[in-house]
């Protein structure tokens, strides 16, 4: 439990993304308000048993590299309770039960258009999957033979994938230039230091590696927050980007290739003829369509959260 002497947040005072102090607020809501408490109930059903009176929902941008970021964030002790405590539905099983043919085949799209990529021999990528969850990736690039390791800060996480052959390393020690390619599927909206994240996550990239950054777009969740000033107007699929304690970066495009700037990568704009190479599910006319969108809203829609980061040779 807390100690109710010590706050439930703290505030980022400086840009998470670039470390610059001008900030700006764009937008304060009571946690506590209508709209907010109704989308905790939803989204953690009763097991939020904090009362979140005189603390607020502040979402606040850079005015150097643009990321729109959340100022107060939860302080350690409140985010193990929300991860460990008021998110079951994380359980594998839950995980497995949603997944179809589709989303495998999209993470095995994936993996094979990083070894068309390299083209050398699987066993020889070294790859590192970055904040796994469930290690669906890493399981997917090994069993392409990939020489495949991880890391996670989740306990139980860890130890399923150890589980399932998975070696895990130290994100606090990652090695240099080792990597070909590290994967990060839904993690930089969590961290508290992006930037920093993504900088060392660069020097753990041999020369001409790729890192591979895929975050929620949260462009239209903010507009619409601005334009009606109210948590409640918004669908659950609109606060999801931008969600309270959890999505606590909300990137654009654009503050996504600038966090990608500081770090000192470039990004890849890769080539429609491998992405379509990479893919499968053709003969079935649904899956076929989303096959034939999805790269060309992905890497050639310059609106995307979805971006491959060189590191210059
Ligand atoms: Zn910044």
């Amino acid at each position: 439990m807390l100690d109710s002497s010590r706050p439930l947040l703290f505030k980022r005072g400086q840009c998470p993304g670039c470390r610059r102090l001008s900030t700006r607020t764009l937008y304060r809501e009571p946690l506590d308000s209508p709209g907010i408490s109704r989308y905790m109930q939803d989204h953690y059903g009763r097991r939020v048993e904090r009362d979140f009176t005189g603390y607020d929902y502040e979402l606040a941008q850079c005015e150097h590299c643009g990321l729109a970021f959340q100022a107060q964030v939860p302080a350690p002790e409140l985010l193990e309770e929300i991860y460990d405590r008021w998110l079951p539905a994380t359980e594998r099983e839950a995980v497995a039960a949603r997944w179809g043919l589709d989303d495998y085949r999209y993470l095995a799209e994936q993996v094979q258009f990083m070894l068309d990529h390299f083209r050398v021999r699987p066993g020889s990528i070294k790859a590192l999957d970055f904040g796994f969850g469930w290690a669906e990736w890493a399981k997917m690039a090994g069993a392409y033979g990939v020489d495949v390791c991880g890391a996670e800060l989740s306990q139980v996480r860890i130890e399923y994938a150890k589980s399932v052959g998975i070696p895990v390393v130290d994100a606090g020690a990652l090695p240099r230039d080792e990597f070909h390619f590290i994967n990060t599927e839904q993690v930089f909206e969590h961290l508290l230091e992006p930037g920093d994240t993504l900088k060392t996550l660069a020097g753990a990239l041999r020369p001409g590696g790729l890192v591979k950054l895929s975050v929620p777009n949260s462009a239209k969740s903010i507009r619409k927050l601005l334009g009606a000033r109210d948590f409640g107007a918004l669908s659950p699929e609109d606060i999801m980007a931008i969600a309270p304690f959890e999505h606590i970066n909300a990137f654009t495009c654009d503050s996504l290739n600038a966090l990608g700037r500081e770090a000192g990568l470039v990004p890849l704009r890769p080539s429609l003829r491998k992405l379509y190479n990479a893919s499968s599910g053709w003969m079935e006319p649904k899956s076929a369509l989303k096959t034939l969108a999805r790269p060309v809203y992905r890497h050639l829609y310059p609106k995307s959260t979805f971006v491959y980061f060189v590191r210059p040779a």
